[in-house]
């Protein structure tokens, strides 16, 4: 496994395995890797002739009352993890290569307009717009023929695909089924700030998932009846604060009314200071 930092560095190396007729993956990540991660680099490495994992916590993607500065980070034992698996190559840039300074202070951004302002881009302004510029200079820098990304973030997910159609872009975007605990949890690196009582408490984000899903399967198909039911669940958590509930197409991220078609159904709660998010599909 070959660690890499320069911009300059990753780009020569992919080219020379493409050029080799090596198809490229790449998964990218914030580090602080846990199954979720793990599973995206094993359907890479199933797919995909080299795998190339990037490790950068992206500040623009992080609003400034946000936990950008206390994001957990640990590259030596994330690698260690990546090359247990056999990962080909890890790109850790430095943020100051990625964003370097610009006197004049103009900026490019990649912005999805409409997209960027749905479900957590509502509550995080500019954090889509952090994503898909970074995402976009990943691409860019690796050239990947496939990239891999969790359905943990479908908001994320959504505005990834939309960019990469929206801007032609010469890569395939492959979506992974979100790991969990095994009492339901999603797994994320921010679970790593709570505490053993929040823990707990965090379990109401799936429940109410699941809660939705029975009152769909039970027949039901009118979402703001399931959305009302659903939500009592935090009724009983105060110490949770819903930030939103809803239910939406999983490519605009438009709300539904009615689910007679595939529907994503999206929670994001703060457990104490921590932001989770969760989903299901909605499959009828
Ligand atoms: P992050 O490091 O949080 O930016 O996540 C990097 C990638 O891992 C994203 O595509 C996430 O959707 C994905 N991911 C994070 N948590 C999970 C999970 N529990 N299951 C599946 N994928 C995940």
């Amino acid at each position: 496994m070959r660690r890499i930092t320069s911009i300059h560095e990753m780009r020569e190396l992919s080219r020379r395995c493409r050029t080799q007729g090596a198809r490229i993956g790449l998964v990218p990540t914030m580090g602080a890797l846990h199954e979720g991660h793990l599973s995206l680099v094993r359907a890479a490495k199933a797919k995909s002739d080299v795998v190339a994992v990037s490790i950068f916590v992206n500040p623009t993607q992080f609003g400034p009352n946000e936990d950008f500065a206390r994001y957990p980070r640990n590259l030596e034992k994330d690698c260690e993890l990546l090359q247990e698996q056999k990962v080909d190559f890890v790109f850790a840039p430095a943020a100051e290569d990625m964003y370097p300074k610009e006197e004049s202070g103009s900026v490019t951004w990649v912005n999805l307009e409409g997209l960027s302002d749905r479900l957590c881009g509502k509550s995080r302004p500019g954090h889509f717009r952090g994503v898909a510029t970074i995402v976009a200079k990943l691409f860019n820098i690796v050239e990947p023929d496939i990239a891999f990304f969790g359905q943990k973030d479908a908001a994320q997910v959504a505005v990834i695909k939309r960019m990469v159609r929206d801007l032609n872009m010469p890569v395939e975007i492959e979506v992974c089924p979100i790991v969990r605990e095994s009492d339901g949890l999603a797994l994320s690196s921010r679970n790593a700030y709570l505490s053993p009582d929040e823990r707990k408490m965090a379990l109401v984000l799936h429940a109410a998932l699941q809660r939705a899903q029975k009152l769909f399967d039970e027949g039901e198909r009118d979402a703001a009846k399931i959305v009302h039911e659903t939500k009592k669940a935090f009724v009983w958590q105060p110490a949770v604060k819903l930030d939103y509930f809803e239910i939406v197409d999983p490519d605009t991220l438009e709300p539904i009314a009615t689910i007679n078609k595939r529907s994503l159904v999206a929670v994001a709660a703060f457990v104490g200071n921590t932001r989770l998010i969760d989903n299901i599909l909605l499959e009828p």
